[in-house]
């Protein structure tokens, strides 16, 4: 009988699907459509020839990360994380609506959040300071690193080397920039994956997990658009706002959408001050978008 093993799911490739076992990196094919086994996956693979297998079983869960929904369903990019870092950046443009919007996919999907503010060798306004300061009282880890004058970069190591993240962003923030400097291996890497399953260079799409040198592992994404409202509910929405929690209960009623004046309790702290009336703004922004 063909042996069974269990391995870890760290790329798709144009042929299959590279799990890696025991060091080495194997290429498998899936009964299932190709499309619900996601990077980070733990699976059970039969071997079917020497380095190349089948994927039995994916075992459960810890958290799953979906692409946005394209009329079908939405299809799983990232299995088993546990901190979802949002990059975000001094320049271009301090997308504070973004960055609400990937902290309510976290709160509802369980994910750790935290902040990273790149290109901090540029110098900060004092708008983007005072808004940092709402989101570390909300609880949120914030660091501030620059990839280009390598600041910064110890500390998130350091979170980093315990877990399995993901980087999220808009594009231009430096993602790229600060997965390079933290994987300096990478190219070789990704070229050995593809090497190893005879599958030249450049092959690996969407997704790809890497082991950092200092322990942990980092799943980089880049171009896979992973965040989207289009799924989420209203009450989701509210759910994304972690400050609201604590409040809801004191609205008039109890399916309170927090707009209207009447008695809603979420509104009356935001114009008091009591929550960030900037995050509150923006919560009704996006409710509108939605
Ligand atoms: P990505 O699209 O998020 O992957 O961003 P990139 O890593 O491609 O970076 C976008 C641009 O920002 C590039 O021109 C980088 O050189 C620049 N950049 C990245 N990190 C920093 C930084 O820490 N400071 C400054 N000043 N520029 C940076
Ligand atoms: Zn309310």
């Amino acid at each position: 009988m063909a042996a069974v093993f269990q391995g870890l799911v760290i790329a798709h490739l144009g042929q299959g699907i590279a799990v890696e076992h025991d060091g080495a990196i194997w290429l498998c094919q899936t009964r299932r459509k190709i499309d619900t086994v996601a990077v980070g996956d733990q699976v059970m693979v039969s071997e079917a020839a020497p380095l190349q297998g089948r994927i039995e079983e994916i075992l459960p869960r810890r958290s799953v990360l979906l692409r946005p929904a394209r009329g079908d369903k939405a299809r799983p990019v990232a299995a088993n994380i546990d901190t979802v870092f949002i990059i975000f950046a001094v320049e271009p443009f301090c997308d504070f609506l973004l960055l609400d919007q990937y902290l309510a996919i976290c709160e509802n999907h369980n994910f750790n959040a935290a902040l990273v503010l790149n290109k901090t060798d540029l110098p900060a306004s004092a708008d983007i300071e005072h808004e940092l300061a709402h989101y570390r009282q909300l609880g949120y880890p914030l660091y501030r690193v620059s990839a280009a004058a390598s600041n910064g970069l110890d500390e998130l190591k350091a979170v980093l080397n315990q877990q399995l993240s993901i980087f999220v962003g808009q594009s231009g923030v430096g993602k790229s920039s600060l997965t390079n400097a933290l994987i300096p291996d990478k190219e070789l890497k990704t070229n050995t994956i593809s090497a190893t399953t005879k599958h030249g260079r450049h092959t690996t799409t969407a997704a790809t997990l890497y082991h950092l040198p200092d322990g942990g592992d980092l799943i980089d994404s880049p171009g896979v658009a992973i965040f989207g409202l289009a799924d989420m509910s209203l009450q989701q929405l509210a759910y994304g706002y972690r400050e609201f929690q604590p409040l809801q209960d004191e609205c008039r009623f109890n399916n309170c959408s927090h707009v209207s004046d009447k008695g809603c309790a979420v509104r009356a702290a935001a114009e008091q001050g009591t929550i960030a009336p900037s995050r509150y703004q923006r919560f009704l922004k996006l409710r509108e978008k939605m």
